[in-house]
C-alpha cells in the first residue's frame, strides 16, 4: 500500500470572480468544477485542473469573503508555498514573461537547489511557484486544449508543497511513519533545517518538502492562505485500510466522507497542518458532460433539492 502523491490542495479565496480570472485567465488552468463548500453552502468550492481535473492536477479553493480583511499570517502549522509543475526551461522562461505581462510580481527563474523554478503570488498573496518537471515524477496532467495558455508552457499540476513547522521530528514521522514517505536529503539553513520527502514514484507530483522554522510564530489562516493538502489512494479499499494506519498511530482521523467526486477522510499531522487522503475517483465527470466542466453549478444529489436556495445566496462567477 502506498500513496499515489499529491492529489489537491485546497486554499482560501474571498473573492471568487478575481479567483476565476486568475487561475483561468492568468495561469490557463481549467475550472473543472463550480460547486460549494459541502460543510458551509453558502461558500463557493472551485476546483482548477488540467483538461478534466485528473488527481494530482488540481488547486481548488473556499470562497469566505468573511476573511476578506483577515490576511493569511505567515508561520508554522502550515502549507507556506504550493508548486505547480510546467515542462522545462523554455516553459519557465515564458511564464516569466507572461507574469510580468499580466502584472505579477515575481522573483525571476532561481536556479540554486532543487529544481529551476519561479516564485509569485496570486492576487490575494497566496504563495505559489511554478517547476520544471521535465517529464518526470508522477504522470502529469493535460492542460486544457481551450486554454489561454500555449499547451507546451501549461501547467500539468501539482509539483510540491512547503510545509512550515517549528520542529522537523514529528511532521517527519507522520510522513515516514504514518504515509510512508521516503526522506531524500536534509539541509541546514540559517533559520532552521529543511528536509524533502518522496512517495510512491517521487518526483513532481510526490514530493513534500519540511521547512523547520522554529523561531517563527504559528500561522493564522485567512486570505491567500492554504487550508489542507491531500494525497492520493487508488480506491476505497486501501482508503479504509489507511484510515485504520492512522487511527492505530493515535492521530485522530475523521470517518470516510463522501465529496461526490472523491471520497476522503482528514487529519490533522502534529505539526499542526491539515492533511486529507482521497480516493482517485470517481472523477469529476460524474455529474458533467467532460466538454461542459464547471460551466454551471454543481451540487451533489443530497444538496440539489436545495439548489434555489443555495445559488440565491451565490454570487454568480
Ligand atoms: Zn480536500
Amino acid at each position: 500500500m502506498e500513496l499515489g502523491g499529491l492529489h489537491h490542495l485546497t486554499a482560501v479565496t474571498t473573492e471568487a470572480g478575481k479567483n476565476v480570472e486568475f487561475y483561468t485567465g492568468v495561469l490557463g488552468m481549467r475550472l473543472v468544477k463550480k460547486t460549494v463548500n459541502q460543510d458551509d453552502v453558502s461558500a463557493y468550492h472551485l476546483f482548477y485542473g488540467d483538461e478534466v481535473g485528473n488527481p494530482g492536477t488540481e488547486i481548488t479553493f473556499f470562497d469566505w469573503p468573511h476573511l476578506r480583511v483577515a490576511k493569511n499570517h505567515p508561520g508554522t502549522g502550515e502549507v507556506s508555498t504550493t508548486e505547480l509543475r510546467v515542462p522545462d526551461r523554455a516553459a519557465l522562461e515564458w511564464w516569466a514573461g507572461r507574469l510580468e505581462e499580466a502584472g505579477v510580481p515575481h522573483a525571476g527563474i532561481q536556479n540554486g537547489t532543487g529544481r529551476p523554478h519561479l516564485d509569485f503570488q496570486d492576487p490575494e498573496g497566496q504563495r505559489l511557484r511554478l517547476s520544471e518537471d521535465r517529464g518526470e515524477g508522477t504522470r502529469g496532467g493535460v492542460p486544457w486544449d481551450a486554454s489561454a495558455v500555449p499547451e507546451e508552457y501549461g501547467i500539468r499540476g501539482l509539483g510540491s508543497v512547503d510545509l512550515t513547522v517549528r520542529e522537523l521530528e514529528p511532521t517527519e514521522w507522520t510522513l515516514t511513519e504514518a504515509l510512508g514517505f521516503r526522506k531524500m536529503d536534509e539541509q541546514k539553513e540559517s533559520g532552521g533545517r529543511t528536509a524533502t520527502f518522496e512517495v510512491g514514484p517521487g518526483g513532481p507530483g510526490a514530493t513534500v518538502r519540511v521547512l523547520e522554522r522554529p523561531g517563527a510564530g504559528l500561522a493564522h489562516l485567512g486570505r491567500g492562505g492554504v487550508h489542507h493538502v491531500a494525497f492520493r489512494t487508488p480506491d476505497d479499499e486501501e482508503h479504509a485500510r489507511w484510515r485504520e494506519k492512522i487511527r492505530a498511530m493515535g492521530l485522530g482521523v475523521t470517518p470516510q466522507i463522501d465529496r461526490f467526486y472523491f471520497r476522503s477522510i482528514y487529519f490533522r499531522e502534529p505539526g499542526g497542518i491539515l492533511f486529507e487522503i482521497a480516493t482517485d475517483g470517481p472523477g469529476f465527470a460524474t455529474d458533467e458532460d467532460p466538454a461542459h466542466l464547471g460551466e454551471r453549478l454543481s451540487l451533489p444529489p443530497f444538496l440539489e433539492g436545495r439548489r434555489e436556495e443555495i445559488e440565491s445566496r451565490l454570487t454568480p462567477v
